[in-house]
């Protein structure tokens, strides 16, 4: 590494892919901050309903004393939406946050880079995929970072960062200091699969529908002992439905292709709820029923 003094990049207008559960907390986060955001989907609906969540999501803040009725009306006008790739030209960093498939994201990357400018800087949210790879499929390795915020974006205080192999110094560093502006907390992640969090987390989730599939426990029973017998806010299947059961199985393919250990291989239960549609909280139904309240188990 050069002893030259790093150059300080600083972030004012972020580009969001994908406007899904994470991407809208993102876009949230970041326009509460001050910055300027363009939130881009394939999918025009999603786009209106990103929005209406962030209005939705801003008027609790509001509620809660944590955010002022102005300031609100000021990060929303911060947020604008677009089809077009053309609109991330002006931004400084663009922060993917489309569904958990490798091809999706590469194809994404590869429409993204001939329309930023030649300092932007790109960050995945990926919950998994190797950035180190993600990476060398653009034309800018050494300003790809991992960025991989929590869910809900705007409740929680981490931000998992994850370097890759080809990673800078000014782009590690200016990541770090949008996280600190944005309010979280980071924690630093080698480049291996599914990074600190999700290396640990998910096995636990496929853990606990293996013990409903060999009928160790009911859904109820399962979730309550995790809750109430080891202090977690919610148990494994509560938490599978809200991450997104989808997410949950393509991160346990992305552990055991990359880690090649039977120990991660996905409980075959995990993978006929995703066959069947079932993907939790965002298709009304998972290992819960959230068409009646409260949600009932669906064995
Ligand atoms: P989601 O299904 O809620 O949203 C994904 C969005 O991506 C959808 O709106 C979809 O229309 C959009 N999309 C699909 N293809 C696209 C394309 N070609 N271009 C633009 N947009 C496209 O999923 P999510 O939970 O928001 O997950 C998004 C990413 O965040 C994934 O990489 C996931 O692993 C990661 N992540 C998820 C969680 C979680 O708890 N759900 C937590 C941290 C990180």
């Amino acid at each position: 590494m050069s002893d030259a003094p790093v150059v300080r990049r600083v972030i004012q207008r972020v580009g969001v892919i994908g406007a899904g559960q994470m991407g809208n907390g993102i876009a949230h986060v970041c326009a509460a901050a001050g910055l300027d955001v363009v939130m881009l989907d394939v999918k025009a609906d999603a786009l209106a309903r990103a929005m209406a969540t962030i209005g939705r999501n801003m008027d609790r803040q509001v509620t809660k004393g944590t955010l002022s009725a102005e300031a609100k009306d000021a990060a929303l006008g911060r947020i604008v939406t677009t089809s077009d790739y053309a609109g991330f030209g002006d931004c400084d960093l663009v922060i993917e946050a489309a569904t958990e498939k490798e091809e999706l994201k590469r194809s994404i990357f590869k429409t993204l880079v001939p329309h930023l400018n030649a300092t932007a800087m790109i960050a995945s949210n990926t919950s998994s995929i190797s950035i180190t790879r993600l990476a060398a499929g653009t034309d800018r390795p050494e300003r790809f970072i991992g960025m991989h915020f929590m869910n809900p974006g705007p409740v929680m205080k981490l931000v998992e960062i994850i370097r890759g192999i080809a990673t800078d110094e000014p782009t590690f560093q200016a990541t770090m200091a949008l996280a600190a502006t944005l309010g979280k907390t980071t924690a630093v992640a080698e480049d291996f699969p599914g990074f600190i969090v999700n290396r640990i987390l998910v096995p636990m989730i496929n853990e606990a529908v293996y013990a409903v599939y060999e009928g160790v426990g009911t859904i109820a029973s399962i979730d309550t002992g995790l809750r109430l017998g080891a202090n977690h806010p919610m148990g494994p299947l509560e938490l599978a439905d809200f991450i997104g059961l989808d997410t949950c199985l393509s991160i346990m393919q992305v552990l055991h292709d990359g880690l090649s250990d039977s120990k991660y291989r996905p409980c075959p239960l995990l993978v006929k709820y995703v066959e069947a549609g079932w993907f939790g909280r965002k298709t009304g139904r998972g290992f819960y029923d959230y068409t009646v309240t409260p949600p009932k188990p669906t064995r």
